[in-house]
């Protein structure tokens, strides 16, 4: 019996699992000569994308519901090692030491907020990297109006004005005063750069800059933070702003653990992979989504994104089965690159291309990134076997459609 273990059930561990069960399904391998195992921290998969949002009801759907009715077992626990020598894994499940061993390995432990030793961030600073952060913001600004009224108790900064950071103020500008009901609220978003969204190329920059002034988000650039403490913080530049509320949104890191996997890994700690996901060397082991850097088109490298983790997942789901039976695998090729990017009221921007051109913006926009966030990139939920093993299978979906008229 053959044991194909996977890594992570976030967006790229998700699909491989079921990737590879749909895999052995077509070449009607019986689970009892090849199974496959999610190892995942819980019982949830997170549509970490979401995490922003001011309604988090929906972004968490069970486990059990898209694994069980394809035969695909769950372990729920901690990862805290990886032997890739010995084959074997070592989790932890509720306070107990537990060890997994495989035959094919797919690591997908996704990645983390970056968290540098700022003064103050790890005690006074939220985050929306998880759902449980994003949960812990959310009732901490339920919360304040019961707080004494003190300077800053309605002003938020985010700090990070990259995608998450942006899409985090935006949400904000709308949320708080709606919390302060009257009282005066500020948004604040302050990057090291010189403009908030540089990454998203001049184009989106601008459109960034018109949403954030219609919507009142205030921006400093330029600076980094010196310290965080229960009244707010003080910039680098000097200024301190009262803030009860400081979001740090200060850029990802692939996993920890990914450093357990052998072989070469990037400045993102991420581990370097071929063309068919696999890590070069003779264990046996795949890695896909935040925690892995493949060329997606033979020129591009993968970008820590569900747009590449959810495709790179799917083809490393097949090639693990291919690479167990001694078949041909299908290299990872995405053909296009595109961006979309909430902002809150004002809408969302659009942008095609590697050189991410402008293609849409506004409420067009925003109706695509609503598609995305609740339809697009959640896996079936109907819990029909055929279903959930068609949304496998490892092809690269259109790109998101491009909606141009107003409705
Ligand atoms: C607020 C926010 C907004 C974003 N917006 C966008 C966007 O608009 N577009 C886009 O493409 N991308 C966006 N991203 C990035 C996107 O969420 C990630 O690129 C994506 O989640 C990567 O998928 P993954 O499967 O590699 O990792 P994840 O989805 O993070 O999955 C990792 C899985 O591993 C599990 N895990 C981690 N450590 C352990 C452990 N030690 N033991 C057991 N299990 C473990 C986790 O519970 C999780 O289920 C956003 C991210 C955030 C935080």
């Amino acid at each position: 019996m053959k044991r194909i273990v996977v890594l992570g059930a976030g967006f790229a561990g998700l699909i491989a699992a079921i990737g590879a069960a749909r895999k052995l399904a077509e070449l009607k391998i019986a689970q009892s000569e090849a199974s496959v195992t999610v190892l995942n921290r819980d019982r949830w998969h997170a549509i970490r994308v979401r995490n922003y949002e001011t309604d988090l009801s929906e972004v968490r759907v069970p486990l059990g519901d898209v694994l069980a009715p394809i035969g695909v077992d769950l372990a729920v626990g901690e990862m805290t090692g990886l032997d890739c020598e010995r084959r074997e894994i070592a989790y932890t499940a509720e306070g107990r030491p537990f060890s997994l061993s495989y035959d094919r390995l797919v690591f997908a432990l996704g990645s983390e907020l970056a968290r540098p030793p700022i003064p103050g961030l790890a005690e006074y600073g939220f985050d929306i990297d998880t759902y449980d952060a994003a949960e812990k913001l959310a009732a901490h600004l339920t919360a304040l109006p019961r707080r004494p009224d003190e300077p800053g108790r309605f002003t938020a900064l985010v700090v990070g004005g990259g995608l998450t950071g942006v899409e985090a103020a935006t949400e904000l500008a709308s949320r708080l005063p709606e919390i302060a009901a009257g009282g005066p609220a500020r948004v604040i978003v302050a990057d090291r750069a010189a403009r908030i969204g540089s990454n998203m190329g001049d184009g989106a920059c601008a459109v960034i800059a018109e949403a954030l002034a219609a919507l009142g988000v205030e921006t400093r650039t330029g600076v980094t933070i010196a310290a965080i403490d229960r009244q707010g913080v003080v910039l680098s530049s000097g200024e301190r702003i009262a803030a009860a509320t400081v979001v740090w949104c200060g850029g990802m890191r692939a996993h920890p653990l990914a450093a357990a996997v052998p072989g070469e890994h990037d400045g993102f700690g991420r581990i370097a992979v071929d063309r068919f996901l696999k890590v070069p060397g003779d264990h046996g082991v795949f890695a896909a989504g935040d925690c892995a850097a493949a060329l997606v088109d033979g020129e591009h490298a993968s970008v820590m994104s569900c747009q590449h983790a959810r495709p790179m997942g799917r083809i490393a789901g097949h090639n693990v089965v291919c690479d167990l039976i001694g078949e041909t695998p299908i290299p990872i090729d995405i053909g296009y690159y595109v961006t979309i990017l909430d902002l809150g009221a004002w809408g969302a921007v659009y942008t095609e291309g590697w050189d991410r051109k402008v293609a849409v913006t506004g409420a067009a926009a925003k109706e695509t990134k609503r598609l995305i966030n609740q339809q697009r990139i959640y896996p079936p939920r109907s819990r029909d076997p055929a279903e959930i093993l068609a949304a496998a299978a490892p092809v690269t979906q259109a790109p998101p459609p491009q909606i141009h008229e107003r409705r």
